[in-house]
């Protein structure tokens, strides 16, 4: 199909010598304001660069996007629901677990042992982030690409880039757009979801536990929460530590609350943990089987984390499914409509079917195992060589298969560090977060917080900015 394009929001001049002040200043508004990462490449604690970003704030239907406002708060009850229906997630999730034992399997056996040993706390606070692309012109409509229930980032970094964006369009003097990015409270309101949790734990000497990779990259992003909860609530501090960290010196006491370093952990917010290579070894898995059993409100608890996976979303697209969980036929319909084809690979007829369909047309279709973080789909012919490679096993029901999704083009200008900045055609995924909070029986906190936006090469298959493939980005609404 051909590509189908937007227009930027407002016209790039020929010669981006014009831009270069603009860029600089804009470079050092990011860096002083925190639109930064660490370097991968040469990583240190001690410095910050300026994380990708899109020059221009990027061009987003209006209509979609108040869609995709309009239905978080379901979509974080659906997500909820499903995360406390041990049906669901049992029949969902039992051959997933035995074909992927390293990391489905492990944190099943977890949700096994938890739920057999009783939930403690009840209570689980959901993070989530839903990401939607633009579907091609036939349907120019959004499509969800999936729901984040865990490490859920860019909630800081979103609203950053919404300031960024105000910025750049003020500098240029197009005061009359500024009506067009919308407001943007991701930050506040994730860190209100965190502070909420840590009033419901109800211990004012507590602090809330972020859990943390050993190399952090996207750290303004992290630390942008942990100081957005001490202005907003000074008495919750917050401190940091490593899975391996809780591993050797984390314990429950007899009223099973986690403690670590001498500090009761009144929130577990996970912001490592959600792809196996992050457990060093089996003391890691323990670490996380430690917190499950302990009093702290985990967020994700680790039936939040088994709800977000790529196959319960697949297995909602099935008919018949939103209705176990929803009951309003408006609101089943307007999730409904956000769903592109998803298929399984199960030993019988539809499985086969999905199979012959991805060989002899992969270009249309992504390939996903229950993974997350970015880099781990598969796309174009690298789909057959796999399907055929697996055809024969049970691995193969590990994998969703879904259609890939055409977003528009439009032209902006991605800034890098060290790299001279030109003018290319970019795809955008919007990004909408909600927080949830609630146990079995009932739902005490539902929001919809905020957006952000997400943009990469219209070339490339990809595009997490931290694993190196996009750049920040905010919605222009047209
Ligand atoms: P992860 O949990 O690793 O982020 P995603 O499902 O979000 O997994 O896939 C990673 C990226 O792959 C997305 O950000 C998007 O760029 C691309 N992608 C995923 N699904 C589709 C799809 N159906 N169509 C087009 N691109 C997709
Ligand atoms: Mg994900
Ligand atoms: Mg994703």
């Amino acid at each position: 199909m051909d590509d189908y394009r937007l227009p930027s929001c407002l016209e790039l001049p020929k010669n981006l010598d014009e831009l270069h002040d603009l860029i600089e200043k804009s470079k050092d508004w990011a860096l002083m304001h925190g639109g930064g990462m660490r370097s991968k490449t040469n990583f240190s604690v001690d410095s910050i660069q300026f994380a990708p970003f899109c020059l221009l704030p990027s061009v987003f239907p209006r209509k979609e996007f108040e869609k995709a406002v309009a239905i978080q708060e379901t979509l974080n009850e659906l997500i909820h629901k499903v995360a406390f229906c041990h049906e669901f997630l049992e029949e969902s999730l039992r051959d997933s677990a035995a074909s992927d034992s390293e990391f489905t399997g492990r944190l099943f056996k977890i949700y096994e042992t938890v739920r057999k040993e009783g939930f403690n706390p009840s209570l689980s606070l959901g993070v989530l982030r839903s990401d939607y692309m633009m579907d091609h012109p036939a349907l120019c409509s959004v499509k969800q690409v999936e729901v984040n229930t865990v490490s859920t980032s860019l909630a800081p970094m979103g609203v950053v880039l919404s300031n960024l964006h105000r910025f750049i369009l003020q500098e240029m003097g197009h005061m009359d757009k500024l009506k067009n990015l919308p407001e943007n409270n991701a930050l506040a309101g994730a860190s209100l979801g965190l502070i909420e949790a840590w009033k419901f734990f109800g211990n004012k000497q507590s602090g809330d536990g972020f859990l943390v990779e050993e190399i952090v990259v996207n750290i303004c992003d992290q630390r942008f929460l942990e100081f957005k909860i001490g202005e907003l609530c000074p008495e919750a501090r917050t401190i940091r530590r490593t899975l391996t960290d809780i591993h050797k010196r984390g314990r429950l006491d007899a009223q099973k609350n986690l403690i670590i370093d001498g500090i009761v952990v009144a929130v577990v917010y996970l912001r490592t943990g959600y792809t196996p290579e992050l457990f060093a070894g089996d003391g890691e898995w323990d670490a996380l089987l430690t917190m499950e059993r302990s009093s702290a409100i985990k967020c994700p608890s680790v039936q939040y984390h088994l709800a977000g996976t790529k196959k319960v979303q697949q297995l909602l697209a099935k008919p018949g499914v939103l209705e176990r969980f929803l009951t309003d036929p408006l609101k089943i319909k307007a999730v409904r409509d956000l769903f592109t084809g998803l298929y399984a690979f199960d030993f019988d007829e539809s499985g086969e079917r999905a199979i012959d369909m991805a060989i002899e047309n992969p270009e249309r279709f992504v390939l996903k195992p229950q993974r997350e973080g970015g880099g781990n789909n598969v796309y174009g012919t690298k789909i057959k060589d796999l399907l055929l490679e697996m055809r024969s096993s049970k691995e193969r029901t590990g994998w969703i298969l879904m259609d890939r999704i055409i977003p528009p083009v439009q032209e902006n200008i991605i800034v890098r560090v060290g790299k001279k900045p030109a003018s290319e055609d970019i795809v955008s995924e919007l990004g909408i977060f909600g927080i949830i909070i609630g146990d079995a029986d009932k739902i005490v906190y539902n929001k919809q917080v905020g957006h952000m936006l997400r943009s990469k090469t219209s070339t490339a298959d990809e595009g997490g900015v931290a694993a190196g493939f996009g750049c920040l980005d905010s919605p222009y609404l047209l």
